[in-house]
């Protein structure tokens, strides 16, 4: 076989990139590790930048979220019963959507089969060869035989745990990362939202995130710490625990009903550097991973892609490389700022274990600034509807 570009990972960053390089003209193969199903059960991303938004209508895949989604002009930061708006809409004039990443992958998958792209599932022990010369190649298991694509390019969006991070050898990757110490316990139910915005609990107890997908399915998440397994928390220990960080107002009326979904994920800030290796390019958590406090993983991953696409479209369609070349260097910019709001979005609401009386003072005057402060809620509001690409 032989294409374009091939791109390792079939979730949002591959579709995405493969769908806007095949509208170019540009032929992509997408291979796949997991059955379509099980990417599109993956209950994760739920809040859409607007740069992001603009990327899927460009990808021509944005019409149903545009029907469906839910723009969101605000947000809530409480601690105790104090709570601060954030407005989205008065301070930047930009609004985020609330569209789950399953529908963002449903549209992608649909978007990409009406153009009658490749889409290789359930492909095994894939092997990026060469890409360091002029004619890389791709080798892997599929249907029970080992198979070969040669072609001009590679795209990694392979996420955290795939081969194509690893493919850049040890002596020329720069790694930096910070492990927190705790995770996100989260919980999906079919239940109206506690409230019509996102609120960013903190308390006495740690963290809690009361999100929504729509109007009768809902997205919980509570701080728990790393040696916490799902099964240690039935749904009413969840409820309880959901109750007692959320403002009192907002507790008193929340809905509560059995979980459809519940899992731990850990938070960490990674990133891996350099995002080019001769001819293989990292895209979206293959190079970078953030704590979900500022929902910026699957944002940033679609910016990877908005800084690649147009440059491999430059390269294959009219030889010229200076896109590719400076991809690496334009697309960390944004990402670290990225790291760095979410990071300080973290350590902004959790309450780390063996903390002193002076870190709880700390983050409640940081509300207490919000509350006070337009110039502190614009940068607030700034980073999280996404700096410009
Ligand atoms: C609980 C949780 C909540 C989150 N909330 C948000 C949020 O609110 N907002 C936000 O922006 N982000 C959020 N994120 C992050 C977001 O989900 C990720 O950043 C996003 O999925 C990245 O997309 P990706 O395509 O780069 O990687 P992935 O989604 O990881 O996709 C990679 C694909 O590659 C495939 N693959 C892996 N290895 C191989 C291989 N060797 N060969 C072939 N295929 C392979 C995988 O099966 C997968 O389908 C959240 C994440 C979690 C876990």
């Amino acid at each position: 076989m032989k294409t374009d570009v091939v791109i390792i990972g079939g979730g949002p960053s591959g579709l995405l990139l493969s769908q806007l390089l095949n509208r170019a003209g540009v032929e992509t193969v997408v291979l796949e590790r997991s059955p379509r199903e099980r990417v599109l059960s993956r209950i994760r991303a739920g809040v859409l930048e607007a740069g992001t938004v603009e990327m899927l209508q460009k990808a021509g895949a944005g019409e149903r979220m545009l029907r469906e989604g839910h723009p969101h002009e605000g947000c809530i930061f409480s601690d105790g019963d104090l709570m601060v708006r954030i407005d989205f809409g008065a301070l930047t004039g930009k609004t985020v959507m609330v569209y789950g990443q399953t529908e963002v992958t449903a549209d992608l998958y649909a978007a990409q089969d009406a153009m009658g792209a490749t889409i290789l599932h359930e492909v095994a022990e894939v092997a990026i060869r060469d890409a360091d010369s002029d004619a890389p190649f791709v080798e892997f298991t599929h249907d029970g035989a080992r198979k070969r694509i040669d072609c001009a390019y590679v795209a990694g969006c392979d996420g955290f745990h795939g081969v194509s991070r690893r493919t850049i050898p040890e002596s020329v990757r720069r790694e930096y990362e910070r492990v927190y110490p705790f995770g996100w316990l989260g919980l999906l139910s079919r239940t109206p939202p506690a409230h019509d915005e996102l609120i960013y609990a903190n308390s006495a107890n740690g963290f809690a995130l009361a999100s929504m997908r729509n109007p009768m399915l809902s997205r919980y998440y509570v701080q728990v710490p790393l040696s916490d397994r799902v099964e240690d928390w039935s749904d009413d220990r969840f409820w309880e625990r959901l109750k007692s960080c959320l403002p009192g107002e907002v507790a008193e009326t929340l809905v509560t009903g059995p979980s459809i979904e519940k899992s731990i994920a850990p938070l960490r800030s990674f990133v891996s550097e350099p995002l080019r290796w001769g001819r293989l390019f990292l895209v979206g958590d293959a190079a970078h991973i953030v704590p979900p406090t500022g929902a910026k993983g699957l944002n940033l991953a679609v910016s990877d892609v908005f800084y690649l696409h147009q440059a491999l479209i430059d390269a294959v369609r009219h030889g010229e490389t200076a896109g590719i070349d400076s991809y690496s260097e334009r697309a960390l910019r944004r990402i670290w700022k990225a790291m760095r709001f979410s990071w300080s979005m973290t350590m902004m609401v959790h309450r780390f274990d063996g903390e002193d009386s002076f870190a709880a003072e700390m983050r409640r005057a940081t509300l207490l600034h919000l509350s006070q402060s337009e110039t502190a809620r614009r940068d607030l509001a700034e980073n999280y509807i996404g700096l410009p690409f």
